[in-house]
């Protein structure tokens, strides 16, 4: 029986309408998904009907994790179609064209379906097909060998796109090698360094469906960051009446959907958002009851005052420790709010909205009017950043920073249409046996240079290699491709090739990549609906998990048959993970003396091999609540209702949990100063308002606003949310030379970094990707729309076609990074998108990428290959790109100061032309800005801040 609330939504088309016998529904209802029958389209117009087993799972071609229902042909058992899944609470039935398109990659005729082993040179384009257990005891003898010699941190995983909710984290663990690591750094690890020192948690987690305001710096309508199902409630937030204000150079797709565009010159915007604090400020806009009752200021008072006041060993009067207890000396005042309020005033004073506009070129009544609106949504703001300006700039984690300060001044975190931090919307599973943290640090993951670096320094894997702090024995990339996403491809290209640096390379891919093409083995790994995953994302004010699995083995196990391992249900003999990680493990240990091997064996029959079964039965049983109940109301065990709707709401408005009390005993002491309570030494909370409450994990338990950690380890002038100017900032620019900025950071939104290369329907809407340029600027350099243009940055230039467009802001030009896909050999890379190249070392020490050849169309078992219109597969540009590591975040900053000018006679479209020994000349002077650990306590970086794959405690301390 149906809800009214239920009723309404169905009626508004917020929820999926499945009432049975309502008449035309969307989607088919769930008590039909095991025969579901409609008309064959390709049977038009006769009418011949299809009977279907819906199998729901999750996509793969983004982080969102929307729901797929596949529709599994029951007389062929294979997959016809994917459409959305109606019962996910994400994404609601809704997905973006990626979604659907996952039938492309499942039926490429391209598509890699062996295990397949190098049989020329590294990079040489030879392969022969091997077998899973030579694979498997190839693997696990060097790995063996490796853990046995204590080569430990020699094993390293790469993962480009995760899944798997703490999957990996239990594996590498259970191996004990510090061996994780990830694409963060070129994603969103500065984001997430600007989020985490506020409040412990590195993401936000915005309630856009109830907000009363929606400021974004990105794209989410388009291609965002959780594009569908954030896009979906955007709307509805602005349906219910919501403004939103959009800050881009560029006018995306985003932008010309809001209310006010804001076009800032990259890297300005934290000056923007700084200048709109100073009006919450001065024009008495923002929630100060909030601000002090929820943030650390009274650190910021005791810090800033003067050395004369402090003792002999020069630490602040009544400074707390490390750990948040106050080390018993008082002042002589209490530091008061107000004093703070006017400290904080005098702070901003500067980010005038005048002088916002000298930054970033947007009218400071448009400033000040965002400002007001903002103010006016008190409690109700939402807002996001995550790649965009923050990945971009040097400094860009300060970004982040200013704009969580708009939403403490306006009192919107955690509240009904504010924004929340992810972790209180995001599910992650516990596991029956935890293995403890490895005893290991890896340099070649955390330098010493970067203490603060927020994830590993994975992009400059190659760099610190070729530096001698390390190598290789055994590399797993997984879903990654450096070589082609990453910047100074030419290095990872170089590096790959060297054996004695890496001396095994396995890629676990489901397709082909440039990076494949240096791999010792390339290993066939399942796309979505062809293995087994968990995922949760924060999605909403709510909590939910999601359940990725392979449709086909479920089909046919809905039949009664059985299956040991999920490639014999798949297409060829195509692996899923867990499987693959669960059987290397008992290859690496196969007698269990190494004491890897328990952590591998089933929770329900000890000593036996653990099964995915297993493993994904024992999590929905034990590990996610309310579901087991949930379940037995259906008369299913907590796992077949996952495997029958694929995705479980844990709970809905989840708002204000910072101020949830806790209970503690009588022994438990509060702190006079800081007010964090403690038992037994351990901080269990924070007294608010004469009550215990939880507060944040941070030292403080308070929203920092002002960071300690940051002046501890020697960035005391960007303790609070600041402006750093940025690399590419107007300043910095020698128009004389004819300087302007690169934005090389947007996503389409039909297309996925790596995985879309043989999607056809995704390559047959995209396949181009011209220079945006200015009209301003076009009409000084003489450029007219489709002119070759040769793009010139500090270690060489690429090629590529203008579009000349009032889009983007006038001295700033833009080419998206998802097309350019090349291939050196034949049989390595998908002939719906790569282009053959050539890849030669000139005289002059330089390297050029040039292509030979276009897209076309190619005999195959699918007839589409031979009707391929389209010849252009787009221009490569991050191998043209240094390495720029923010010296604090350890983010790359994506954006480059370049040259356009109309190519030369010796251009030709799609060239790349890099110096790799400049570009090591950049790696080196960008770790020069670095302030190098240990910091206090002789700690390599702040216990307090997380880190992925978090070793042993002693591990920090070297
Ligand atoms: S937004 Fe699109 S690509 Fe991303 S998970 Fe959803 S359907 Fe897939």
């Amino acid at each position: 029986m149906k809800s009214d609330d239920e009723r309404v939504s169905e009626g508004a088309m917020k929820i999926p309408r499945l009432t049975p016998g309502s008449g035309l529904q969307p989607y088919a209802p769930p008590h039909r998904w095991d025969d579901w029958r409609e008309y064959d389209p390709a049977a038009w117009p006769r009418r011949v009907e299809k009977r279907y087993s819906l199998v729901p799972t999750i996509c793969f071609n983004c982080e969102a994790a929307c729901g797929l229902l596949a529709y599994v042909d029951q007389e062929t058992m294979q997959i016809r179609k994917f459409e959305g899944n109606p019962m996910h609470p994400a994404s609601r039935g809704r997905n973006c064209a990626k979604g659907p398109a996952t039938i492309n990659q499942i039926n490429d005729p391209e598509r890699i379906l062996y295990p397949l082993k190098r049989t020329g040179k590294r990079g040489g384009g030879e392969w022969a097909r091997v077998t899973w257990d030579e694979v498997l005891d190839d693997l696990g003898g060097r790995i063996r060998k490796a853990f046995l010699e204590n080569r430990r941190n020699e094993v390293m995983y790469h993962v480009g796109r995760p899944g798997h909710e703490r999957t990996m984290d239990r594996i590498l663990k259970a191996w004990g090698i510090d061996g994780h690591n990830s694409h963060t750094n070129v994603c969103s690890g500065a984001a997430r360094l600007g989020y985490a020192l506020w409040s412990g948690f590195d993401r936000p987690s915005p309630d856009h469906a109830n907000a009363r305001f929606i400021l974004l710096l990105s794209a989410h309508l388009e291609s965002g960051h959780y594009f569908n199902p954030h896009a979906q409630r955007i709307i509805e937030g602005k349906q219910r009446g919501a403004k939103l204000a959009v800050l881009d150079p560029r006018l995306s797709n985003t932008a010309s959907m809001a209310d006010l565009w804001l076009p800032t010159y990259p890297g300005s915007e934290a000056a923007v958002l700084l200048a709109m604090a100073n009006v919450l400020l001065d024009e008495n806009l923002a929630d100060l009851a909030f601000v002090e009752r929820w943030t650390n200021w009274r650190e910021f008072l005791i810090d800033r005052r003067p050395a004369d006041r402090r003792p002999a060993d020069g630490r602040p009067v009544d400074r707390p420790e490390a750990d948040g207890s106050s080390d018993g000396r008082h002042l002589d005042e209490s530091p008061t709010f107000e004093a703070f309020v006017s400290a904080l005033r005098e702070e901003y004073a500067r980010y005038t909205p005048a002088f916002a506009e000298a930054e970033s070129g947007v009218p400071a009544a448009k400033i000040v009017e965002v400002a007001r609106l903002i103010g006016a949504a008190r409690g109700a703001f939402a807002s996001h950043v995550w790649r965009g300006a923050a990945s971009g700039n040097l400094g860009g984690w300060q970004v982040a920073r200013a704009l969580q300060l708009l939403t403490v001044l306006s009192g919107s975190v955690g509240t009904e249409g504010g924004t929340s931090p992810h972790g209180w919307n995001k599910y992650k599973p516990f596991f029956w046996k935890e293995p403890p943290g490895q005893k290991q640090w890896n340099e070649l993951l955390f330098p010493k240079e970067w203490p603060l670096s927020h994830y590993e320094m994975s992009f400059l894997l190659p760099h610190l290699i070729k530096d001698g702090r390390g190598k290789l024995d055994t590399y797993f990339t997984r879903v990654y491709n450096p070589v082609w996403t990453n910047p100074d491809g030419a290095t990872w290209m170089e590096v790959l090739s060297d054996q004695s640096l890496v001396g095994m390379h396995a890629a676990l891919t489901p397709t082909w990549s440039e990076t494949a093409a240096f791999a010792d083995y390339v290993l066939p790994m399942g796309h979505s609906g062809e293995r087994h995953d968990i995922q949760s994302q924060e999605t909403q004010s709510g909590k939910w998990v999601s359940f990725r699995q392979p449709v086909l083995r479920a089909a046919r196990e809905r039949l009664g048959e059985k299956f040991q391992f999920t490639y014999e249900a798949n297409p060829g003999e195509v692996w899923e993970e867990d499987e693959f990680w669960i059987e290397l493990s008992w290859r690496i240990d196969p007698d269990g003396a190494l004491g890897i091997r328990q952590w591998f064996e089933s929770p329900y029959e000890p000593g036996a091999k653990l099964t995915v079964q297993d493993y994904y039965r024992w999590i929905f049983e034990n590990a996610v609540p309310g579901l087991p109940a949930t379940a037995a109301r259906e008369n299913l065990t907590p796992l077949e209702y996952m495997r029958r709707y694929g995705a479980f709401l844990i709970e809905s408005d989840v708002h204000g949990l910072e101020s949830k009390r806790v209970e503690v005993s009588a022994t438990a002491e509060t702190d006079p100063v800081t007010g964090i309570v403690r038992e037994a030494g351990k901080a269990v909370g924070v007294e608010v308002d004469g009550q215990v409450v939880a507060g944040w994990p941070t030292p403080s338990k308070k929203l920092e606003i002002y960071s300690r950690t940051l002046t501890e380890w020697g960035w005391g002038e960007q303790a609070l949310p600041e402006y750093i100017e940025s690399h590419v900032s107007r300043r910095s620019m020698d128009l004389s030379k004819g300087e302007m900025v690169l934005l090389p950071t947007f996503r389409l939104p039909t297309l996925i970094h790596t995985r879309s290369g043989n999607a056809k329907y995704l390559n047959e809407i995209s396949h181009r990707n011209p220079l945006w340029v200015h009209t301003h600027d076009a009409e000084r350099l003489g450029i007219r729309t489709g002119d070759l243009v040769r793009v010139t940055t500090e270690i060489g230039y690429f090629v590529n076609h203008a579009w000349v467009t009032e889009s983007i802001a006038p001295g700033v030009v833009a080419c998206s990074h998802h097309l350019g896909r090349w291939r050196l050999h034949d049989r390595e890379g998908s002939r719906w998108s790569s282009v053959p190249v050539s890849f030669e070392k000139q005289s002059d020490g330089t390297v050029l990428l040039r292509q030979t050849g276009a897209v076309g169309p190619f005999e195959s078992s699918d007839p589409d290959s031979s009707r391929i219109w389209w010849s252009d597969g787009g221009v490569h540009q991050n191998l043209a790109f240094p390495v720029h590591p923010d010296p604090i975040s350890g983010m790359h900053c994506w954006h480059q100061k370049v040259v356009v000018r109309i190519s030369g006679p010796e251009d030709r479209y799609g060239d790349v032309r890099v110096d790799p020994a400049k570009s090591m000349e950049v790696y080196r002077a960008w770790k020069d800005r670095c302030k190098p650990g240990p910091g206090p306590g002789g700690l390599r970086r702040p216990l307090w801040l997380d880190r992925p794959l978090r070793p042993a405690e002693e591990m920090f301390r070297g």
